[in-house]
């Protein structure tokens, strides 16, 4: 039988060992993370100007102009900030369109971050060294500290990497990719089907059904009120700024460990049960992606996509294939006869099937029934 096999990327933070690097050679890292800061600005302000959410089109604008005014910098620092200035502005774009931030706000950059690709860095994996391209066609190597976490990424292939300065010092995040050998999604497959709502994950299939209580909803809704608490009640408007994003920077690290805790469970119960195949809803279709819905849908919709490739991207790690379904109906129809389910009057989570009388909680059903999707829609289309 033939099995697919994928690429699952991961990135690894180093954190650059500045004991021993010599004046010149800090002088020319921060000639870096100055000069990248005004061309990303640059950019940010042109693409915000036009429009320009492509990366062709801000490198066609701006590229040779930018390259005559900094000559001696290796030109794919420029390229590079054209592809990071076209992401910033695109997710800008995307996130007002959710209402996620104001419409007038205008993005700029702090010049904390460089992109680098394989013509800026190389990586000696077995020195654990990396070294930079700096003005003039010059390198410097910088040694990275390491764990017995990191030595696992020896063998594996590099991509692309970013030098961040933070305020406890300067990081290499490298990308890795590791080729996985995936499970068929067959008709054979053992499968564990994912639903996912504002406070709660219910995962399982035919045999099982569990809950993860994740709170999502609960959460966010502190972190508004306290957001709104600052905004009235703070005047600086420096201040304000800062501890909005100090806020907004809690509340997505916070949500992201709920993602990741609430990932590893779903994967290590679906090991247990001898699965092979993640099964989860496929948001694009049926017109249920953004459209007019109410802003808390939308906001949810938006981390559940987030949720969505957190868990695929481990599940693939850990050999289990991920495969979307239409949802469509899948919280309506009853598991058992297929026939439409009405609320039940015992209870406020529970719908029930006038057919069949079957009662069960919503979650529930969804689960079954995205399970039952998966044997219908996905293998029988592969099969035909
Ligand atoms: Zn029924």
């Amino acid at each position: 039988m033939k099995m697919p096999i994928e690429k699952v990327t991961l990135t690894v933070k180093f954190k650059v060992d500045l004991t021993d690097v010599d004046e010149s050679a800090i002088s020319e890292i921060c000639r870096l993370f100055e000069e990248y800061k005004e061309i990303m600005n640059e950019l940010l302000s042109l693409a915000v100007d036009r429009y320009i959410t492509s990366f062709v089109e801000l490198y066609h604008a701006k590229y040779h102009e930018l390259r005559q005014r900094y000559p001696t910098l290796p030109s794919h620092y420029v390229v590079n900030a054209c592809r990071h200035a076209a992401s910033i502005y695109k997710s800008l774009v995307e996130r007002r369109r959710l209402g996620m931030c104001e419409r007038d706000r205008r993005p700029t950059f702090k010049g904390r971050a460089i992109w680098l690709d394989s013509h800026l860095f190389r990586l000696d994996a077995e020195g654990w060294r990396a070294s930079i391209a700096v003005h003039g066609g010059r390198w410097i190597t910088l040694r990275l500290l390491h764990g017995k976490y990191h030595n696992k990424f020896k063998g594996m292939e590099h991509g692309e990497a970013r030098l961040v300065l933070r305020d406890d010092g300067l990081y290499l995040n490298v990308s890795f990719s590791q080729t996985v050998v995936l499970p068929e999604p067959d008709a054979d497959a053992r499968v564990v089907a994912v639903d996912v709502n504002e406070n709660v994950i219910v995962y399982g299939n035919d045999d099982f059904v569990e809950r993860i209580e994740t709170n999502e909803g609960i959460i966010r809704t502190r972190y508004f009120l306290k957001r709104r608490r600052i905004q009235s009640k703070i005047r600086g408007r420096e201040l304000q700024r800062r501890l909005l994003a100090k806020y907004r920077g809690r509340e997505r690290n916070r949500i992201r460990e709920v993602y990741y805790r609430a990932a590893k469970e779903i994967i290590g119960r679906a090991k247990e049960a001898g699965a092979a195949v993640i099964v989860m809803e496929d948001l694009k279709i049926h017109g249920r992606d953004m459209g007019s819905e109410e802003l808390n849908g939308r906001i949810h919709r938006w981390s559940y996509r987030r949720f969505q490739r957190i868990l695929e991207y481990q599940a693939k790690l850990n050999g289990l294939n991920v495969v979307y379904v239409d949802p469509a109906y899948t919280s309506k129809t009853c598991p058992t006869c297929g026939n439409r389910l009405d609320l039940s009057p015992n209870g406020r989570r529970l719908v029930r099937c006038q057919r069949c009388e079957l009662e069960e909680d919503r979650d529930v059903v969804a689960v079954k029934n995205l399970t039952l999707r998966y044997y219908e829609e996905h293998v029988s289309a592969k099969t035909t």
